[in-house]
């Protein structure tokens, strides 16, 4: 029983770790992967690829204390599904439910951050905690924050990231798929859209010259 949980435990610890290497190797790392997440259709993954996905979110939301100018998140609460029984904080995963949750929460802080330039983010539970020197740094002592439920802390690591790279996210003026610009005035997601818009006004604009022509 004692061993079984352990390899639980050490099986978690190993997907959690594939999951987090998955995340930085994606395309612009955890903001590339951030945009790539918004947009899946999660009902149409097997349980299989949704497992992927599900240890992806976990590890996403992981404290992170590599990035600077950032209270980090300690975590003070889990996902909803446990993978060890009894285990309410640590091993545990998100359910579909919770992931639907976040695309849509996050897809609305984009609209207002595009629509009004700013997006706020409320949290109802959130708890600064100040630590002695020693926890983090040998000189200074350091702030964390935590936050309840779960969701509310992936939704803060979500702002830490896009107050990076908010510039940069956008939906494609042609197909209104959301990406990660390459350059300031980029408007298509990709060369097709920008294909398919220049041949749509090449034909308008071909239309026009001939009826001039008829006149
Ligand atoms: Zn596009």
């Amino acid at each position: 029983m004692t061993l079984n949980r352990q390899a639980i435990r050490q099986q978690f610890d190993r997907e959690m770790t594939k999951a987090r290497e998955r995340i930085t190797t994606t395309p612009n790392g955890e903001i590339g992967w951030l945009v790539q997440f918004i947009q899946l259709d999660l009902d149409a993954l097997t349980p299989s690829e949704w497992m992927v996905l599900a240890y992806e979110v976990a590890s996403f939301t992981e404290v992170d204390f590599s990035q600077k100018h950032v209270f980090p998140v300690v975590s003070s609460c889990g996902w909803s599904v446990q993978a060890l029984p009894g285990e309410t904080q640590q091993y545990t995963l998100p359910s579909r439910k919770e992931a639907a949750h976040l695309q849509g929460t996050i897809r609305g802080y984009l609209e207002a951050l595009w629509t009004n330039a700013v997006a706020p983010i409320t949290f109802s539970d959130l708890t600064v905690i100040v630590t002695l020197p020693g926890a983090f740094h040998d000189r200074y002592g350091s702030v964390l924050v935590a936050t309840k439920p779960k969701t509310k802390e992936f939704e803060y690591r979500v702002a830490v990231l896009l107050a990076h790279h908010a510039g940069r996210i956008r939906p494609c003026q042609e197909c209104q798929r959301i990406f990660l610009a390459a350059r300031r005035d980029q408007l298509f997601c990709d060369p097709r859209c920008q294909m398919r818009v220049a041949s749509r006004k090449w034909r308008k604009g071909s239309k026009k010259t001939s009826r001039k022509e008829h006149h």
